[in-house]
């Protein structure tokens, strides 16, 4: 049995570095002090090494298990390609917007348009997506792609599959980044209210006032601000609701939804996840560990949405992680066979395991630095 320390002894543990960290020190150490005030004396054994290799195993694999066929590019994005440490957040305008000799080449993007569900069309490009929601009131439009594509895939495309663009009522924009917000500025312009039109564009307020802060970044892009969306909001137009979950991580606004489609008349609910990349601020020491957590959290919020009303359809705005434009190409020789977009509700949920077990993993590598750091 140990005998009590006294407080110097104490002290001098705490200011020891050797064979414990300095936190497992600082808590064998509380320890202690706490059995002086409550009296009985027990052996204190030091607490055991945190093993975080074998932590960032085991969420890589329920992340792996969890990605089954349906979430390969989800597991690949998120788990297995090296994370960038964040985007280039400076007041420059994208590249594509100051030279015309760098906008990708049309055949790396363009792609032909798609009725995929009776009130739902796809208006995106090969790698980034748009979507336009039909109701008998007018029509919700969720992203906008890039400014140099937009107006050939989104109004040409609603204008190939027989859509009005003038009957948009509602642009959602998931989060301010070029690839999403990209023709916003000038859809606004054209259908919106600078226009005498009826478009309001949707974003909530962390990423109305990233396009207010850095105006050279959104250059051709930045919609002037309009309907603040918060979480929980329910935008109906029509028969149609859009319930909006914020889903902090990818952007700090980013939001994520929740509506309904019709197959053939059968009503299914669609989670349309709004930012998936770990492109946040992901250094160590923090904000990483904090901006991981944000990101988790929100993955499991948004999850319980979708849980709630046994969501079977998984969106988003990236083919890369919902196969939209390999599934597309599937649907004119569908017949009577199952529909490519419909995966089940647990499927639908085995993506936010994906989507958590990835971000966890990332998190405990920061973990492992810092504790690593706080050795040294
Ligand atoms: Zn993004």
């Amino acid at each position: 049995m140990n005998a009590i320390p006294p407080s110097a002894t104490i002290l001098n543990l705490l200011r020891e570095k050797s064979m414990m960290s300095r936190a497992h020190t600082l808590l064998a150490a509380l320890g202690m002090a706490g059995i002086l005030v409550t009296g009985p004396v027990h052996a204190q054994s030091p607490m055991p090494a945190r093993d975080f290799e074998a932590e960032i195993t085991k969420s890589l694999a329920a992340a792996k298990s969890a990605a089954g066929f349906e979430f390969l590019g989800t597991l690949v994005r998120t788990c297995l390609v090296p994370q960038s440490l964040g985007e280039n957040t400076s007041d420059v305008p994208a590249p594509y917007v100051t030279d015309p000799s760098r906008i990708p080449p049309r055949a790396s993007w363009y792609t032909e348009p798609a009725k995929v569900f009776d009130n739902l069309y796809f208006v995106g490009g090969k790698i980034h997506s748009a979507w336009a929601l039909t109701t008998r009131d007018g029509i919700i439009l969720f992203d906008t792609i890039y400014p140099y594509n937009s107006e050939e895939l989104i109004l040409g495309g609603m204008k190939k599959l027989g859509l009005d663009p003038r009957n948009i009522k509602y642009l959602m924009i998931s989060h301010a980044h070029g690839d999403h917000i990209g023709g916003a500025e000038m859809l606004q312009s054209r259908y919106g209210k600078p226009a005498g039109g009826n478009l309001r564009v949707v974003m909530t307020d962390p990423d109305w006032t990233l396009v207010e802060k850095y105006p050279n970044r959104y250059k051709t892009m930045a919609p002037r601000r309009d309907i603040t969306a918060t979480d929980g909001m329910k935008i109906t137009l029509g028969e149609a609701t859009v319930t909006i979950t914020h889903t902090p991580g990818h952007t700090p606004g980013t939001m994520s939804y929740i509506f309904q489609v019709q197959d053939q008349g059968r009503p299914l609910n669609v989670a349309y996840s709004g930012g998936t990349a770990f492109n946040f601020n992901n250094r160590t020491p923090d904000p990483g560990i904090r901006n991981f957590q944000i990101y988790i959290d929100s993955q499991r919020k948004f999850a319980a949405n979708a849980a709630a009303v046994n969501a079977s359809v998984l969106l988003s705005n990236h083919s890369e992680f919902d196969i939209a434009d390999s599934k597309n190409k599937m649907l004119p020789g569908r017949g009577s066979g199952p529909h490519p977009y419909e995966l089940g509700a647990p499927a639908v949920q085995r993506y936010f395991t994906v989507m958590q077990g990835c971000a966890r993993a990332a998190q405990l590598r920061l973990e492992q630095k810092q504790a690593q750091a706080a050795k040294l």
